[in-house]
């Protein structure tokens, strides 16, 4: 053991010396716009709290109202004694919103993703994935026996490459996040439906860093794209906009669903969605797919923070999707990008710095997360932050 554990040792010190070591800070409140910690009060603008349903005092009295009534936990898989009458309904809600047969829940998108491809595709299929979907993706591809193609990010020429390379297959599927997390990027829906049409293929589409706030129903990347009706199977995340608990879903035919049901691992061998978990989802569905006042207070608080932040000279990536990735780039920013966010949380407003290897060499930045949740002081006082701090960690040249 003492080997072993000197060994862990080496491997820990090292990804310090990497710069890579994640520390946590504990919350001493709930997940809201403004937070607390042991240390201080901060705005935050790092939680995928997209519509501010966290603690939203509906999904809170449904889940206390849950508890009372349904009990604590199921103490069972689905198929054994684990499905309560709200699993069904909330994967009929889920369905209908998104208008698809059916839909199935899991404890978290990660087994979603975890648990489609191995039993959909096999020997003979062909995966073809974007190079920057999310690592759940990555990790559910990988247990599937099927061929693995890989195309660069949003890369339709490429993408077109690989079809052809993996034309002969029996079925095939393109798989792409809907929203690049680091970037903020829409994947092209529409023209990679129009490359599946053309080549017979199928389309699957991660949409957790959309669903709910994405799209003027919230309907996500797909409705935002217009292709809704031309994806076949969607994956996504109820821990993010939509109550940001836990759970997650595959939706799609009737078919897919049934069959995934019998055989897939992660839904077959993990424990049911827990009552109170099922029932503040249902209720933050309910509420997100008739906010549309909160999808217009998220875009108007990211069109001003992109506004005050291009009018002080920060380098934004481009788009309208709430996560704005503020850029520091060259040799020196990571270090930058990493003393920003530490001086602006000492000011108060908590934002993440990401670098190597998260993010290409010389593309270090600052992500940062709006919700409907924040007031426009609250993005006024993030703009003033950045501001103070860039001159505390960079001088005023
Ligand atoms: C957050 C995220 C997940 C993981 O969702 P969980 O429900 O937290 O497991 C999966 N895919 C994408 C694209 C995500 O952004």
């Amino acid at each position: 053991m003492y080997g072993f554990k000197d060994e862990l040792t080496a491997t820990l010190q090292q990804i310090r010396d990497d710069g890579l070591w994640k520390d946590e800070r504990e919350l001493t409140s709930p997940q809201q716009a403004h937070i607390t910690t042991t240390k201080t009060q901060a705005l935050n603008f790092c939680a995928n709290n997209y519509l501010g349903l966290a603690d939203h005092p509906e999904v809170l009295t449904a889940a206390t109202d849950a508890l009372q009534q349904w009990g604590f936990g199921m103490a069972s898989v689905r198929f054994i004694c684990g499905t309560q009458e709200q699993h069904t309904r909330l994967e009929g809600a889920l369905s209908d919103w998104f208008g698809m047969q059916d839909t199935i829940l899991y404890s978290s998108c990660f087994d979603a993703n975890g648990g489609v491809f191995e039993v959909l595709f096999g020997e003979g299929d062909a995966i073809i994935s974007d190079a920057l979907n999310h690592a759940s993706l990555i990790d559910g591809i990988r247990l599937s026996k099927a061929a693995r193609y890989r195309y660069a990010n949003a890369d339709m020429d490429d993408l077109r490459a690989q079809l052809e390379a993996a034309k002969g297959s029996r079925r095939t599927v393109i798989v792409t996040d809907g929203v690049f997390s680091m970037d903020g990027y829409l994947a092209p829906l529409e023209q990679i439906c129009d490359l599946a049409e053309e080549y017979g293929a199928m389309v699957l589409v991660d949409d957790s860093h959309a669903v709910g706030f994405i799209g003027d129903g919230g309907g996500g990347t797909p409705e935002a794209c217009g292709v809704a009706d031309r994806v076949d199977l969607l994956t996504g995340t109820l821990g993010k906009a939509l109550g940001g608990a836990s759970g997650g879903y595959v939706s799609g035919p009737a078919e897919v669903v049934a069959l995934l049901r019998q055989r897939s691992r992660p839904y077959l061998f993990s424990n049911a969605v827990a009552p109170v978990v099922a029932a503040g989802s249902l209720k933050a569905i309910e509420i997100a797919r008739t906010s549309a006042d909160a999808r217009a207070t998220l875009r108007r608080n990211t069109a001003l923070f992109r506004e005050l932040m291009t009018d002080a000279g920060f380098d934004l990536l481009p788009g309208d999707h709430p996560i704005v990735p503020v850029m520091f780039p060259g040799e020196d920013g990571a270090r930058q990008a990493g003393q920003i966010a530490e001086a602006m949380l000492e000011h108060g407003v908590y934002v993440i710095a990401f670098s190597y290897p998260v993010v290409p060499k010389g593309a270090a930045r600052i992500r940062v997360q709006l919700s409907a949740a924040h007031s426009e002081e609250d993005v006024r006082t993030c703009v003033a932050a950045f501001v103070t701090a860039r001159t505390e960690v960079l001088g005023n040249s």
